[in-house]
């Protein structure tokens, strides 16, 4: 998925640089750095949603008592925004390791071959589409004006100068799931007891819907196989848990 997005959202960037110059590029790298982030937090609310969602439905059909609801919840909103963190942090630590691993092989060998990799990035323009002639003229020039820039977003398509920072993105995620999972708290914890699943079943499939129906837009997939999918999905975790905290509510009630 994010493969396509990818390659989607690339080529008009790489496409303006060579018609406008490099200064043309920075713009689509920091729109396409926003709508990364922003799918990225639609994604932890849907998390936060989606477990927290689940846990208290389970812990309902168990008791009736809303200190254990409270308890159980604010637990699960506790432990899933920080296993949210914590995953978040080490998978974008890697993917920055490896991205200045990459950039500094990159800086070596500009270092060590400039001529060979002046006809690598000349390489790289012609299979874009350039004549021989405009690309080696276009490598030229960049060469000129930052080698090294040139050469990351060429070859690594990488922006030296926006590589992601661990501990926003463990920030953010956290905060995102923190979000989504006040939506079920308060749609189980507010309504009269006999009315605390269905009212936070309704709410859940709903704004389901809705954050299935924003992702699929920010992702450029088809909105109403999207949003289903992530309904469905709600709806599986709440009936499963909803079996568990039964069974439970039997076994230990
Ligand atoms: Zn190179």
């Amino acid at each position: 998925m994010s493969g396509s997005d990818e390659s989607a959202s690339k080529n008009p960037g790489t496409e303006s640089s060579s018609a406008a110059g490099p200064h043309a590029e920075p713009h689509s790298e920091s729109f396409r750095g926003r709508l990364n982030w922003l799918r990225a937090g639609v994604l932890g609310a849907n998390d936060g949603i989606v477990s927290t969602a689940g846990l208290v439905v389970g812990v309902a059909a168990a008791s009736t008592s809303t200190q254990a609801l409270f308890t159980a919840g604010s637990a699960g909103v506790a432990a899933g925004a920080i296993s949210m963190a914590v995953g978040e942090y080490v998978s974008v630590s890697t993917q920055r390791d490896s991205e200045r691993a990459l950039l500094a092989k990159e800086r070596r060998e500009l270092l060590e071959d400039p001529e060979y990799e002046l006809h690598e990035l000349a390489a790289n323009y012609r299979a874009k589409g350039l004549s021989a002639e405009t690309a080696l003229k276009a490598a030229e020039e960049l060469t000129a004006h930052d080698a090294f820039t040139a050469h990351a977003d060429v070859e690594l398509g990488i922006d030296p100068k926006e590589l992601t920072n661990p501990w926003s993105a463990a920030g953010s995620s956290a905060l995102a799931f923190v979000l989504g999972a006040l939506l079920p708290m308060l749609a189980i914890l507010l309504p009269p007891v006999s009315w605390r699943i269905p009212v936070t079943v309704a709410t859940v499939l709903v704004a389901l819907a809705l954050t299935g129906t924003i992702s699929a837009r920010l992702g450029g997939s088809p909105r109403m196989r999207a949003a289903l999918r992530v309904v469905i999905g709600g709806a599986l975790a709440m009936g499963i848990t909803y079996c568990v905290g039964q069974l439970a509510g039997v076994v230990v009630g």
